[in-house]
């Protein structure tokens, strides 16, 4: 069984006042039953860190670039997110694949990268809504998974997010039994590359994602979690959905 992670992706929203939102989360699942993680923008991944140290909420970054280090003006080694006291770092996500031209092979390198520095990385993928409609969706997200995880990984120390890029910040989810035709197919499409172990990989869905509708979705075939963005700015919103899982 997969443990249960209700994770938060800030995006590029938050200056340093926002952390007073981390803190309230923090005190409010003082012993949480399952993890919760808030990636903020990279600007405050150090002082998130300090904040929720000593807590149970997780830090993690929104991507990293492949490399340890080197002349990459602008960008962040996942060594130095791990040095910023950083646990997780999504990689892949949408708007990284269509701001930044990210390919499967760049998300895989990533993804290798995180691993090394001891990052345990969320790798995103999800369909358009031209592929939804063109019936494209399973083949669409076995390829991704196929071509952003590496042959090798360590399966306890991985998330996978499901994130149809039509339900992102639209109001809109896919039905619930959409849901649950990917992440069946997920779980089946993982667990033919890597063996039994698979059962262990959480699986979030993302998209939209509220206390509203969270309960429904996480009572959804192999939906271990979510990857929440909009809802996870303020704690009285994320909270919702932490207790819903
Ligand atoms: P949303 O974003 O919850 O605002 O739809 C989810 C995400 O992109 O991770």
């Amino acid at each position: 069984m997969a443990r249960k992670l209700a994770a938060g992706n800030w995006k590029m929203n938050g200056l340093k006042a926002s952390l007073s939102e981390a803190k309230v989360l923090a005190e409010m699942f003082p012993a949480p039953r399952v993890d919760i993680l808030l990636c903020p923008p990279a600007t405050l991944v150090a002082a998130m860190a300090e904040v929720l140290s000593g807590t149970k909420v997780d830090v993690g970054g929104q991507d990293c670039h492949m490399k340890t280090s080197g002349a990459h003006t602008g960008d962040i080694s996942a060594e130095m997110l791990a040095d910023a006291g950083a646990d997780y770092v999504i990689l892949g996500h949408s708007e990284r694949r269509a701001d930044h031209g990210e390919t499967d092979s760049i998300v895989c390198e990533k993804t290798m990268a995180a691993t090394m520095a001891g990052l345990i990385p969320v790798v995103c993928v999800g369909e358009t809504l031209d592929q939804r409609e063109a019936g494209d969706t399973l083949d669409v997200i076995r390829k991704q998974l196929s071509g952003s995880l590496p042959d090798a990984v360590d399966l306890s120390k991985l998330v996978i997010a499901y994130e149809p890029v039509w339900a992102i910040g639209t109001g809109k989810i896919p039905t619930l039994d959409q849901i649950a035709e990917v992440h069946d197919d997920m779980r089946a499409t993982l667990t033919a590359r890597y063996g039994a172990g698979a059962s262990d990989i959480p699986l979030l869905y993302g998209g939209s994602v509220k206390p509203s509708n969270a309960a429904e979705i996480f009572a959804t075939s192999n939906v271990d979690g979510a990857l929440v963005g909009g809802a996870s700015l303020k704690a009285a919103d994320f909270s919702g959905i932490v207790t819903a899982l």
